[in-house]
């Protein structure tokens, strides 16, 4: 216990930074002791990595983090991304969002870096709300449950966020819950290493705003809810859309080799100008 405590400090900013402003049960945490372990399993050094984020309460995870980091302006994570990557090809660039941040006021961002295929990995963790505003209604709010700003019940259809990034045309795909920590590992590990657009969306509890405000239990009454609402995807493929309603399907939904903005603009560098 003691030896994982102390190899995740190596990657805080504890003198600077904290005590952090997540709220005890929240699944943020989770997301990023996974991330810094495959960062230190795959041997990046820490000023191989940019992490960029927007606003809310995922936002806040590059500031507690000592890679180069950038805390931005809401929904422009990926702008911010897209021209860290063209600048500097050499750094892995990584984006952390909310559901909030990414698909509704970033969602234009979003859609068009997938198109682009530029190499960044972004981490959506969608936590079905607004937390860090006070728990109002987010595109992933499921119908019917109530938030602050939906007191009697959303009205709208929930925005499937990676069939909207594939289709979009990034070149991976790929969702987790924070219960399923290896499976999330693994496909952090995918994202960071793929050569394209990657994204993961990362299922996680809101356990002040979404899980207080409907009742939903503790942070492990939550977590186990992931646990038995969770599909693999090769499981799923053999299921109708009735026996998939209300579930969570889990894996990597898409995986391509295709050529990535980056790889295209530095070839017509090269072409143009020689360099
Ligand atoms: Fe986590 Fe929700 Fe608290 Fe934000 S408000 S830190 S998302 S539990």
């Amino acid at each position: 216990m003691k030896r994982s405590v102390s190899f995740v400090h190596k990657y805080l900013r504890s003198s600077k930074k904290f005590p952090h402003i997540w709220c005890p049960g929240c699944g943020i945490g989770i997301f990023m002791q996974a991330l810094i372990r495959v960062i230190d399993q795959i041997g990046y050094s820490k000023d191989d990595i940019v992490l960029i984020s927007g606003i809310g309460c995922s936002g806040r995870l590059p500031v507690y983090v000592d890679f180069n980091t950038l805390h931005t302006t809401h929904g422009r994570a990926l702008t911010f991304a897209t021209g860290m990557k063209l600048a500097k090809p050499r750094l892995k660039v990584i984006t952390i969002m909310g559901d909030g941040d990414a698909i509704a006021i970033g969602g234009n961002h979003l859609i068009h870096a997938a198109r682009r295929n530029v190499e960044i990995a972004a981490f959506v963790l969608n936590n079905n709300v607004y937390g860090m505003t006070g728990g109002q209604c987010s595109p992933t709010t499921p119908y019917g449950a109530s938030t602050t700003s939906s007191p009697y019940g959303n009205l709208e259809p929930v925005f499937d966020i990676c069939r909207v990034v594939e289709a979009a045309g990034a070149a991976f795909v790929a969702r987790s819950t924070v219960y399923h920590t290896p499976l999330l590992e693994r496909l952090i590990s995918k994202a960071l290493q793929k050569k394209g657009f990657a994204m993961v969306e990362v299922i996680t509890q809101c356990v002040t705003y979404y899980g207080r405000w409907l009742e939903l239990g503790s942070p492990v009454e939550m977590m186990k809810w992931q646990r038995d609402n969770a599909i693999p995807v090769e499981k799923a493929r053999r299921l109708d859309e009735e026996a998939l309603k209300d579930k969570i399907v889990i894996g990597v939904l898409a995986d391509k080799e295709k050529p990535s903005y980056h790889e295209e603009y530095q070839k017509l560098l090269q072409q143009k100008f020689k360099v």
